[in-house]
């Protein structure tokens, strides 16, 4: 009776305890088929499920199981990953909203608007990325710069915590990422002249543990404590201009429980004008691997010493095994793809994944620097010959939106291949005199961004990252601006601008599967199994970069249209 009655309390104890997201159930994301726990599916970022009940045979019956509007008049951009879990999705829109939908039926259940400010600054739409799990609370960042919890059950707000001072150009995009109890995130703001930083709250009250910034001279904190200055001040800054060095984390992280790092990309120096700032401007344009216990730089890779195209080094960097070790890969937004060592950081391998890099020629695998062209950097506007008021103008690519921009790539253990989604485009751009001004653009730049080919921009490429060599692709017209899934069932997903979620065969790239969706994919699709069925969700809604900043690019595709809504798929039977 005694033992009877034990094994009923530890029943009902272990069904509690499920109820809640658990430190351990993040480190196993990756390989939970039932649940979407973090953005990336799993914390190293893969976008890869074992999952093989939709397959290469059968992909062609996929239809809809559901589909639901985010409803009012706030469109634009939706490039939110959804999470699953217990029979919820939870998906962030536009305009700093999220809801909670009943994944059978895809009824809402709550929904939370954020009440936003006037003078918001977000560079590049309204977007909003994903949110966090973390016990029963689910946690989003928002476009005037708060983080916000509320309870998964009721959508009550829990705790709210501001990050900084949006009047100054800081805003909240990415999708916070949850790592040995602590919640990760980072800014926005890279146009502003912020100061990036990666950032670790208690994920249960909001409270801070540590700040690391990740451009050099300014002081990290620990417990309220001072925790060392990042790098040495001025070594790679002249003068003031580390004070407002940008290097904004925008796009969020990953994290390896093997290596017990979080590794943040960061974006380009401030200002655009890289004349201003001679030196490497460190740790602008990089990846910056962080220690979580201790909050302190582990290593730094940078892709793009004192950057004058802003090329942001923002990109996921998904770790892997290769060769039984443990390593990184980054497609970059200068256009070439790395493979680094996640323990170390020493670069590894290195190779173009678009066509026609100007700004570099290659990049030393040595060293780990580029060779770069120093005729396509665009000119000194206070240099000899010249009025002062613009340098030359050089066409360089890729452009400023990049080889690869915010779209997420995936990659499969089983085929050992990256599937990228990418853009060949490149830019006129030169320089201007520019001063700091809180809350002002600070660029010192004018660009215009074309096309380079006639019949694609866009094109979804399956690389081997240990030879280099691109196994397939499938061009796109438009840019690519959603991310990507690869699953057991040796198939690849994708979204486009023109609205469809494809399917592909992952080893040879034939397309096997679409669906319109009504309006631009510019989101990463996600896939679960409920016990009964595998489904697979994406976001639909056409915005994000390109219609604010694409030049000629922008008038290309200026006939697409506005959305907001999730979509999930199973097969028919
Ligand atoms: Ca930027």
């Amino acid at each position: 009776m005694k033992l009877k009655l034990l094994s009923l309390l530890m029943v009902v104890g272990a069904a509690q305890a499920s109820a809640q997201v658990t430190d351990a159930m993040i480190t196993n994301a990756g390989n939970d088929t039932s649940s979407v726990l973090s953005w990336g599916m799993g914390t190293q970022g893969q976008r890869h499920s074992t999952l093989t009940n939709i397959n290469t045979s059968n992909v062609s019956k996929l239809v809809p199981a559901w589909t639901m509007s985010f409803g009012g008049e706030k469109q634009r951009g939706q490039e939110s990953q959804p999470l699953v879990y217990k029979g919820k999705m939870f998906v962030t829109a536009s305009y700093s909203r999220i809801f909670a939908i009943d994944v059978k039926t895809g009824e809402k259940i709550w929904k939370y608007e954020h009440r936003l400010p006037e003078g918001i600054m977000p560079c590049c739409d309204v977007v909003n990325r994903g949110a966090a799990l973390y016990g029963n609370l689910v946690i989003f960042g928002t476009l005037d710069a708060q983080l916000v919890a509320l309870d998964q059950d009721t959508g009550k707000v829990v705790w709210r915590e501001k990050i900084d001072d949006y009047a100054a150009g800081y805003s909240q995009t990415a999708a916070p990422l949850i790592a040995e109890g602590l919640l990760l995130t980072g800014v926005s703001g890279g146009e502003f002249g912020v100061v990036g930083r990666v950032e670790a709250r208690d994920p249960k009250t909001g409270k801070m543990v540590w700040t690391r910034p990740v451009v050099e001279g300014h002081m990290g904190y620990k417990d309220g404590k001072e925790n060392g200055i990042s790098g040495t001040t001025n070594a790679t800054w002249p003068g003031e201009t580390w004070k407002t060095g940008g290097a904004a984390t925008w796009l969020g992280g990953t994290y390896d429980a093997k290596t017990g790092l979080a590794y943040f990309g960061t974006g380009n120096p401030g200002p655009w004008n890289s004349h201003v700032r001679k030196g490497d401007n460190l740790y602008s344009a990089s990846t910056v691997a962080i220690d979580v216990k201790t909050g302190k730089i582990a290593w730094h890779y940078q892709t793009t010493p004192n950057d004058a195209w802003d090329y942001d080094g923002v990109n996921e960097f998904v770790t892997f095994d290769m060769d039984g070790k443990r390593m990184g890969a980054k497609a970059d937004r200068n256009g070439f793809f790395y493979v680094i060592d996640a323990t170390t950081g020493k670069l590894q391998n290195a190779f173009p994944f678009v066509k026609g890099n100007t700004w570099a020629k290659s990049i030393d695998i040595a060293s780990g620097r580029p060779n770069f062209d120093p005729a396509n950097r665009p000119g000194d506007p206070s240099a000899a010959g010249g009025d002062g008021t613009k340098g030359t103008t050089v066409f360089a690519a890729p452009g400023f939106l990049g080889g690869k921009n915010q779209m997420p790539m995936a990659y499969s253990p089983k085929s050992k291949l990256f599937y990228v989604p990418t853009n060949e485009w490149g830019m006129d751009i030169w320089n201007e005199p520019i001063s700091y001004k809180k809350g002002g653009a600070y660029l010192g730049a004018g660009f215009t961004i074309r096309p380079l080919f006639d019949d694609h921009i866009g094109s979804l490429r399956a690389y081997d990252p240990k030879t280099g060599k691109m196994a397939w692709e499938v061009k796109n017209n438009a840019p690519l601006w959603g991310g990507v899934l690869a699953t057991g069932g040796d198939l690849v997903f994708w979204g486009t601008p023109e609205g469809y979620l494809k399917a592909a065969d992952a080893k040879t790239g034939k397309v096997l599967w679409q669906f319109q969706t009504g309006s631009g994919v510019v989101a990463p699709p996600i896939t679960w199994n409920d016990g009964v069925n595998q489904y697979v969700s994406v976001v639909s809604g056409w915005g994000g970069a390109v219609p604010l900043w694409g030049g000629d690019v922008a008038k290309k595709v200026n006939f697409l249209e506005q959305g907001g809504s999730v979509w999930t798929f199973k097969l028919s039977h």
